[in-house]
């Protein structure tokens, strides 16, 4: 932890308070390789003659410099750990802390089985407060399982420090899916910014096939079978950008059908191979450009790969 504070005191104190903007840098050591520099404002003020640190942040600022803080610097949290998995949870959803980090141990193993390099570590939130959620999910918070996002090394900065992730208590504590949602959550984080270039379908594809990859080859074809069925899933189209949350229900299960079928297919790495050949190729393509990446590295366009997937898990015993 280093605590800097910088020489200019800040415009808009109330009278008798003086406020001062400190670079607070902080790793989580243990849990996180890099350290992550938050730009706070420090109010003091003067009572019965005695100088006082009365608050260490101003959320106005936070609003104005975009700067989005973490659930537990904003709230009182109950910290957990486990090896290298760093929890915090508050005071409603403490009580579901030990399940909660039962899953997680045992998502991380999937994740850990499945995508190469990954260190393992990870910073996760369970809080009751939504609003972290809500400011990070391009979705309705009701239909979102969990959160995983980047946390930048400064204000202002694109690099990435490292990925948390928040779970969605409502959805965690309650729902079926809690065996699936907490390793795709987890993938994302492992993932890290190898899939940031990628088009929107492969890496909730990817990170769909990994939360079920705890399941045999043959369940994981019949359950995607199974969605296709349900969903209506007949003629699929892979989807990029927001388009990907008008029909979530859909646009997850295709990418997943796709992204099963290569790994099952063609193996594991066909993944993480296209991810590469899109991190190569930089963010921002158009659907022509992506299409032709795909074509290139696997041999077909992605509405065929995605047609070919489907009729795969049709036929699906
Ligand atoms: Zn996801």
């Amino acid at each position: 932890m280093r605590i800097e504070t910088l020489d200019k005191p800040a415009a808009d104190a109330e009278e008798g308070e003086l406020q001062l903007p400190v670079d607070f840098t902080m790793r989580l050591d243990g849990f996180e390789e890099r350290s992550v520099t938050q730009r706070l404002l420090y109010t003091f003020r003067q009572v019965d003659g005695e100088v006082g640190l009365v608050n260490d942040r101003n959320a106005q600022r936070d609003l104005r410099t975009g700067w989005l803080p973490d659930p537990r610097d904003v709230g009182d949290v109950v910290v957990r750990e486990s090896g290298s998995i760093l929890a915090f949870f508050d005071e409603e959803t403490a009580p579901y802390a030990d399940a909660v980090m039962k899953d997680l141990r045992a998502s991380r193993e999937t994740v850990l089985a499945a995508v190469p390099n990954w260190s393992g570590q990870l910073v996760a939130y369970d809080i009751s407060d939504f609003a972290g959620l809500e400011k990070r999910t391009p979705m309705q918070v009701w239909e979102t399982g969990g959160v995983a996002y980047p946390v930048f090394v400064r204000p202002g900065s694109d690099e990435v420090a490292a990925v948390r992730f928040i779970v969605n208590p409502d959805v965690v504590h309650n729902s079926l899916n809690r065996e699936f949602l907490l390793p795709h959550e987890l993938t994302h984080v492992a993932l890290g910014s190898r899939d940031d270039a990628s088009p929107r379908w492969l890496s909730e594809g990817a990170a769909e096939y990994v939360s079920r990859t705890q399941y045999s080859v043959e369940e994981q074809r019949r359950m995607a079978g199974f969605a296709a069925d349900y969903l209506g899933i007949t003629d699929p189209v892979p989807v990029n950008g927001t388009d990907f949350y008008a029909n979530p229900n859909v646009s997850y299960e295709t990418a997943s059908i796709a992204c099963t079928y290569l790994a099952v297919t063609r193996g594991e790495q066909t993944l993480w191979d296209l991810m590469d050949a899109f991190t190569t190729a930089g963010r921002g393509l158009s659907a022509a450009q992506v299409d032709a990446i795909v074509q290139r590295e696997i041999g077909l366009d992605t509405a065929t790969l995605a047609r070919d997937a489907v009729a795969w898990a049709a036929a699906a015993g």
